[in-house]
């Protein structure tokens, strides 16, 4: 009923202690014991639901914990661990407000990770790349990206995709509302290079159409299905 009786490991547990997050959200209350227990997720939620910790806590968790394979180095490819897709809720209004609002959700992720030893970059269209890359270069265990941009630095080979462990699609109805499926496709088809990796993936949607079920069918394998 609290986060202190869900061991999400040291670092992380003081994190959400220090950000005063109490009580998890009913989202996370069944999402995080699901994802920890290593299952595929699809998740029925709100913006204000509390879903980006939902998915987060235990990504952040997960690569904290768990083995981190040896990734190459000294090469201009980054190699994570993590993936979070993700639209940029403010691209109808202000030009201006569109990154911002990206970056400041974001922030969780960054907020939560401190002295986890685990990185988070954030990557997203409509700002200067050179900047995100510098970023990237310095290395990322959890990206979060919108699809555009994340396919911009496949093709640069900045990014490569075939260690990715943890998959979360965040407002999966508005990346496709925004005509993303083409590139979602494009990305995750990059995860399934062999050798097929272990991978767990968490597909977080407010609405359910057909075609939201077809992209949980085609990413996720014997998931469970969640609506709070
Ligand atoms: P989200 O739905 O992920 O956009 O989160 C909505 C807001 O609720 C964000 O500002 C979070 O920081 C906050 N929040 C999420 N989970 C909790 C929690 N368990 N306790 C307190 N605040 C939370």
């Amino acid at each position: 009923n609290t986060f202190a009786e869900i061991d999400l490991g040291d670092a992380l547990n003081l994190n959400i202690r220090r950000c005063k997050y109490v009580k998890p959200t009913p989202v996370q209350r069944h999402a995080i014991p699901i994802s920890l227990a290593g299952r595929d997720l699809m998740a029925c939620a709100q913006t204000g639901s509390g879903k980006t910790a939902a998915f987060c806590f235990p990504i952040i968790s997960g690569i904290m914990r768990g083995h981190i394979p040896q990734r190459p180095r000294g090469v201009r490819t980054v190699f994570p661990l993590a993936l979070i897709l993700s639209p940029t809720r403010e691209l109808s209004m202000q030009k201006l407000s569109f990154p911002i609002g990206f970056t400041c959700r974001y922030e969780e992720a960054r907020k939560f990770s401190y002295q986890t030893g685990v990185r988070v970059v954030v990557a997203y269209g409509g700002a200067p790349i050179n900047q995100q890359l510098r970023e990237l270069e310095r290395g990322v265990d959890i990206l979060v990206a919108t699809p555009g941009r994340l396919v911009d630095l496949l093709e640069r080979a900045k990014v490569s995709l075939q260690m990715i462990r943890y998959l979360a699609l965040d407002e999966a109805d508005r990346m496709l509302d925004m005509g993303f499926e083409p590139q979602i496709r494009k990305i995750v088809e990059q995860m399934d290079m062999p050798p097929p990796g272990e991978r767990q993936t968490m597909l977080f949607s407010a609405t359910f159409p057909k075609e939201i079920q077809r992209l949980a069918s085609d990413f996720l394998s014997n998931y469970i299905f969640l609506a709070v």
